[in-house]
């Protein structure tokens, strides 16, 4: 339930610092770095621990509505920060390495991304396996829906790309429509993103993907491009 939920009235109220303490305060000569990655249903963070290392000037964020897998993810981003501590050379005292850019928020993203988030902030967000809710009268409970469109439009940049995975092929049916429909969204045609390493994670790197791989099942792919908005 939502009280429960922890969340900023909006995103200058976000105290990042807890998550990114390396990033947060910026440090003297050091411009202040954003959030600009959103892994929503994260699951067990499988793609941020890949991706952390691949793009380590880039701050990205899990966000997770279950508790027990959200500290599950935390407690893996912490044994991994511990794990990368580094001691150079002939130096004592030893310096934060790896996985210092990524974090992971137990949050209800389809109430509370703009609280989060401000207009633009994001330059990715991914849906990797979204949970079906296949029955018709659950529809409205998938996490791709027109209303929910608007507000991952308004934290996501223009040129900015949503990634849609799942082995569901009505899923992604859905998905790939509502998308297609919505003005704020331009269809990618997966070939142009062949080569793209972001892309690759996103089908290969998480927990589900990594379980339908094993169990030979299909992967339906749809990424779209945040398009400027109309001039006013
Ligand atoms: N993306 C991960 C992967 O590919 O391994 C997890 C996929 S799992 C099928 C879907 C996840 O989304 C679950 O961990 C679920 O708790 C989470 N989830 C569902 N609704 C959510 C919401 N409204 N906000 C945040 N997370 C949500």
């Amino acid at each position: 339930v939502d009280h429960e939920l922890d969340y900023p009235a909006s995103p200058d109220q976000m105290d990042w610092s807890l998550h990114y303490p390396n990033y947060f305060p910026a440090k003297d000569g050091q411009d202040l770095k954003q959030v600009e990655w959103a892994d929503v249903g994260c699951g067990f963070g499988g793609l941020l621990m890949a991706l952390a290392p691949q793009f380590p000037d880039t701050v990205m964020l899990g966000m997770e509505i279950r508790v027990s897998v959200t500290q599950y993810v935390a407690d893996r981003i912490a044994h991994a920060r511990q794990a990368a501590i580094v001691a150079p050379e002939g130096a004592e005292e030893k310096k934060p390495g790896g996985f210092q850019n990524v974090s992971v928020i137990r949050a209800n993203s389809m109430k509370h991304m703009p609280n989060f988030f401000a207009k633009g902030q994001l330059s990715k967000i991914f849906f990797l396996f979204p949970d079906p809710h296949f029955k018709v009268r659950k529809q409205k409970a998938r996490i791709v829906t027109t209303a929910l469109l608007a507000e991952y439009a308004f934290v996501l940049r223009p040129g900015g790309i949503l990634y849609t995975v799942t082995d569901v092929k009505d899923l992604h049916e859905w998905m790939d429509h509502h998308l297609r429909k919505h003005p704020s969204f331009e269809y990618i045609p997966t070939e142009e993103l062949a080569d793209d390493p972001i892309l690759l994670a996103a089908k290969t790197a998480t927990e589900e993907g990594r379980k339908v791989e094993r169990n030979g099942g299909d992967k339906w792919v749809a990424c779209f491009r945040r398009l400027p908005d109309p001039e006013e």
